[in-house]
């Protein structure tokens, strides 16, 4: 393939791109892998792809990476996250730019995703002093107990197309402070950006100086690399983010051998608008969660349950505002709605639209838009009024699709809300104290996330994120997820002339 054929291309920006972020072209020239971007359909890379045995072999350096990375102080460690975030800030345009260009994001939602890699590291560094246990009050005189955490080992970071930077950078953030190495495997439609993000990294590791050889790598490949890291017994806790279905291979897979999982599945995310919403303020949340992304976040507002009081003022708004919306080029800055990822996931768009309308939906929009190159899909998101919470709106569809149904009862959409298999994200609109309460409680959303008048996308750092039930049940980013990337030691010091037994056991020889 040769990229520079067509100067204008989004082909030619890439490899622009990539040079300036000092990847080598002979990682995305020359191989088997075909990168696309969505945008035009254009290729824009053939890359080179690991074998099953070089990816083995990747993982045995970075188990010797990690036994000397595990022994250099935490705020040291520390210092190496904090230059990842200054060089991701000086690359911000350069890769928000290219994740627009591989992912199809709007540039707000490009640069958003590198802001997000950012935040992480920042909250990485001051965590890379927090790493603490408990001292726990012991039965026995003379005695100390307390809990320590250590590094865990090599951190397998497997990723989806539609988030194709941020997830690497939640995990190798959190991983590298807590003396991991990293081996991360990128979804196979996004290769590009992972090897620009990790050419970021590897500029920060080059002005750390002394971190050790194969701390961090990328492998490109398929599945089938993907499978390398979940069955390999040097890596003790694989991070995956994609599709149900992977999850429920990887899943048990990983539990056969004892690993740890952090599992980021599938969500279908719910709302409910209360009689009491701020109706403004939910249009805008419903339409940004809805639509945003080109329907392409795992936390994508997929059901809209709206109570009938409140029904015929909002949705006829909502109906507007889906046929106003502007689809188009995410590049030129004027579209809100990009392109899907590829034709897959159009026409699961139009097989889930063509079930809701022999269950009886309403479908407005849904129709795919000429953006210029037979290659590029691009679609009007479509809002489907259901008569019934059934069928294809029990599944995620990766799209841009509202089911949108009417309710009466709060107890009975409760129900409603929580009767799918996924546990991602949810909201309620309502300033009724009383449902707001409810809905967060714990006989309330089933989900991770519960929001009360914010909309089920665009989580922030901070707070940890991730499923219940077939989402997956991972945490990661926020909170305490450090742990996971680390194991805890319960140590009992005697400093003591004596060996008192616990629970009062005599056992004297
Ligand atoms: P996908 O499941 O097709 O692929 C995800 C990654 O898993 C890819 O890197 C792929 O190569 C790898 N993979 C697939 N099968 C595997 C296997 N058996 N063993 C090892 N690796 C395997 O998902 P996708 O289409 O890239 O992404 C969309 C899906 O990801 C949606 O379902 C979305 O909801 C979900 N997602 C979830 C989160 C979350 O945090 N919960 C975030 C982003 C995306």
């Amino acid at each position: 393939m040769n990229i520079s054929a067509t100067p204008k291309s989004v082909a030619a920006e890439a490899a622009q791109i990539l040079e300036r972020l000092g990847v080598e072209p002979s990682l995305y020239t020359g191989g088997t892998l075909a990168a696309f971007s969505p945008v035009t359909g254009e290729q824009t890379g053939d890359l080179k792809v690991v074998t099953s045995e070089d990816a083995a072999k990747a993982i045995d350096a970075a188990d010797k990476a990690f036994r000397e990375w595990r022994l250099v102080p935490a705020p040291k460690r520390g210092e190496l996250v904090r230059l990842l975030g200054e060089e991701l800030r000086a690359a911000k345009a350069d890769l928000g730019r290219l994740v627009s260009i591989e992912a199809g994001k709007i540039p707000s939602e490009g640069l958003g995703e590198v802001q997000e890699m950012i935040d992480i590291c920042d909250f990485a560094v001051g965590l890379s002093r927090q790493l603490y246990g408990l001292t726990i009050a012991t039965e026995r005189p003379g005695h100390r107990m307390m809990e320590t955490w250590h590094p865990l080992g090599v951190i397998g970071v497997i990723s989806a197309f539609n988030f194709p930077v941020a997830v690497w950078a939640w995990n190798a953030a959190l991983a590298l402070v807590c003396g991991n190495s990293v081996v991360w495997k990128p979804s196979e439609k996004t290769p590009l950006t992972a090897l620009a993000a990790h050419a970021v990294l590897d500029r920060a590791i080059k002005r750390f100086g002394d971190a050790p050889a194969n701390l961090s790598q990328v492998l490109i490949g398929d599945r089938a690399v993907g499978e390398v890291l979940v069955d390999h017994t040097k890596v003790p806790l694989v991070s995956a983010t994609g599709s149900t279905r992977m999850g429920r291979d990887v899943g048990p897979r990983l539990a056969r051998r004892f690993a740890r999982a952090i599992l980021e599945l599938g969500g279908n995310n719910g709302g409910i608008v209360c009689p009491s919403a701020d109706l403004d303020m939910a249009l805008r949340a419903i339409a940004f969660g809805a639509m945003g992304t080109a329907g392409q976040r795992c936390t994508t507002l997929r059901r809209l349950f709206v109570h009938e009081s409140v029904y015929d003022q909002l949705v006829p708004r909502l109906k507007k505002a889906y046929a106003s919306v502007s689809v188009g080029n995410p590049l030129d800055g004027s579209a809100l709605v990009g392109p899907l990822i590829d034709k897959l996931a159009f026409d699961g768009m139009q097989k889930a639209l063509a079930e809701a309308k022999k269950h009886g939906g309403s479908v407005h929009g849904g129709e795919r838009v000429d953006c210029g190159t037979a290659e590029s899909f691009y679609v009007k998101p479509a809002l489907v009024e259901m008569p019934k919470h059934e069928g294809p709106v029990l599944e995620e569809t990766f799209a841009p699709i509202l089911y949108v149904m009417k309710y009466s009862d709060f107890d009975a959409v409760l129900q409603d809300h929580n009767a799918v298999g996924a546990g991602l994200s949810s909201s309620i609109f309502t300033l009724d104290m009383r449902e707001a309460e409810r809905f967060v409680s714990a006989d309330g959303s089933d989900c991770g996330i519960a929001n009360v008048n914010i909309g089920t996308s665009g989580a922030e750092i901070g707070g940890a994120f991730g499923g219940e039930k077939e989402t997956g049940g991972g945490r990661e980013s926020g909170s305490d997820a450090w742990r996971a990337y680390m194991r805890r030691a319960t140590n009992t010091i005697n400093y003591s002339k004596s060996l008192p037994l616990a629970q009062g056991v005599s056992f004297d020889i």
